[in-house]
C-alpha cells in the first residue's frame, strides 16, 4: 500500500493536473462510467465535529474509494486545519487498500479545479474582472485556479469582513492583476466572472446585482441550508452543475427547486458539456450558474493523479499492509 502524506502534496500536484483530473471526471460521471455513492455527513458530539465520507467509483479510470474528513471547529487553536480530509483509494479488481493519501490541500485544488472547469466551459471568451465573494481558506486557491482561464485584467471582491480582504490582493498582485475591495453592488455591475465561496446560510447576492453575460461559480454552498445567492437568479439564468441529485439537496440550486422556481430538469450537467452532449453558453446576454456542490469522484481523481505522480517521483511510501 502507498501513502502520500499531506506535507508532499504540494511540490507534486499541480494546478493544471487537477484541472484535468476534475474535468475528465465530470465527463465520466456524465456518459454514466462513473458514479458517486450517497453522502454520509454526520455531527459526532464530540469536539463539535461534523464528519462523514464521500466515496464513488469511476469505471474507465478505475478509481475506488472515499474521501473521509469534515470540520473540527477547534483545530485552529491547536495550529490545525479546521477541515481535516484522507483520501483512501482501492484496488477495484481486489479491493485492497491501494493508497492513503493526505487531503486537505487537494480538496483545496479540486474544488478550485471545478470553478476553472466551469469558467473554461461557460464564461464569455472577452472577460476583464473577476468577482470573488469571500476570503476564507478556499478564496485564494479559487483566485489563482480561475484567474489562468481568461485574460482577465483585474480582481474585485467582497467579504463579511473585508480587513480579511487583503490575503485576496496580495495573491492578485502576484497575479499581475489589479485588486479592489468593493460593495456587492459593484461587485455584480463590474464583474465577468463572479466566484462565491463562503459559508453563508442567507443569500449575499441578489436579483438584479448580476449583469447580463456574467458567469457566476457558486463554490460554497454544500449542505442543506447554506445559501450564497437569490433563489430568483436562477429563473433567468442557463443553470448548470457538477451532480444534479447534490445540486437539488445540498447544493445552491436547492433553493429554487424547493421553492418552485425552477424544475430540475433545466439543470444542466457540467459533464454533457464537457462531452458535448448539452449546449454551454448559448449568447454573449446569457447569466450562466455552475453550482459546483463537491462530489467524492473529485477527490478520487486527484489523489489518483497525485499518486502516479509520487510514484514516478520516488515520493511515494510503500509498506507492506
Ligand atoms: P472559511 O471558514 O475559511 O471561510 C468562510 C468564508 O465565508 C469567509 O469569507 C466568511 O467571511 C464567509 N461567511 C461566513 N458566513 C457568512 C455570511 N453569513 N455572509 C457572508 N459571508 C459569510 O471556509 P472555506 O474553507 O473558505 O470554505 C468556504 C465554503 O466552501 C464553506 O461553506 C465550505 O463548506 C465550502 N466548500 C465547498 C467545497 C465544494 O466542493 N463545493 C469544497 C470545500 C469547501
Amino acid at each position: 500500500m502507498l501513502i502520500v502524506p499531506e506535507k508532499e502534496i504540494a511540490a507534486l500536484m499541480t494546478r493544471d493536473a487537477a484541472f484535468d483530473a476534475v474535468k475528465g471526471v465530470f465527463a465520466s460521471m456524465s456518459a454514466r462510467t462513473a458514479s458517486n455513492f450517497p453522502v454520509i455527513r454526520e455531527a459526532i458530539g464530540h469536539a463539535d465535529a461534523l464528519y462523514g465520507f464521500k466515496s464513488g467509483f469511476d469505471k474507465a479510470a478505475l478509481n475506488l474509494g472515499l474521501k473521509s474528513g469534515g470540520y473540527w471547529p477547534g483545530n485552529a487553536e491547536k495550529g490545525l486545519t479546521n477541515h481535516q480530509s484522507t483520501i483512501f483509494l482501492f484496488d477495484a479488481d481486489t479491493g485492497q487498500c491501494r493508497a492513503v493519501v493526505g487531503g486537505n490541500l487537494l480538496t483545496a485544488l479540486r474544488t478550485a479545479a471545478a470553478a476553472a472547469v466551469s469558467v473554461d466551459c461557460l464564461a464569455r471568451q472577452d472577460c476583464d474582472v473577476l468577482g470573488i465573494v469571500g476570503a476564507g481558506h478556499q478564496a485564494a486557491f479559487q483566485l489563482r485556479a480561475v484567474a489562468e482561464q481568461r485574460e482577465f485584467k483585474r480582481v474585485v471582491a467582497w467579504n463579511r469582513s473585508p480587513e480579511k480582504l487583503d490575503s485576496l490582493r496580495k495573491v492578485a498582485e502576484e497575479l499581475g492583476l489589479g485588486f479592489k475591495a468593493v460593495s456587492l453592488e459593484e461587485l455584480g455591475a463590474q464583474s465577468d466572472v463572479i466566484v462565491t465561496i463562503t459559508s453563508s446560510f442567507d443569500a449575499i447576492l441578489q436579483d438584479g446585482q448580476i449583469r447580463a453575460g456574467t458567469h457566476l461559480a457558486c463554490m460554497g454552498t454544500d449542505t442543506k441550508g447554506k445559501q450564497e445567492i437569490a433563489a430568483e437568479l436562477a429563473v433567468n439564468a442557463r443553470l448548470f452543475t457538477d451532480e444534479i441529485a447534490q445540486s437539488i439537496t445540498i447544493g445552491e440550486f436547492q433553493h429554487p427547486v424547493a421553492a418552485g422556481l425552477i424544475q430540475q430538469k433545466q439543470i444542466i450537467e457540467l459533464g454533457a458539456v464537457i462531452n458535448g452532449a448539452e449546449e454551454g453558453r448559448s449568447s454573449d446576454k446569457e447569466i450562466t450558474i455552475f453550482d459546483g456542490t463537491g462530489v467524492g469522484l473529485q477527490d478520487l481523481a486527484v489523489a489518483s493523479a497525485v499518486v502516479d505522480l509520487a510514484v514516478a517521483q520516488g515520493i511515494a511510501q510503500d509498506v507492506d499492509f
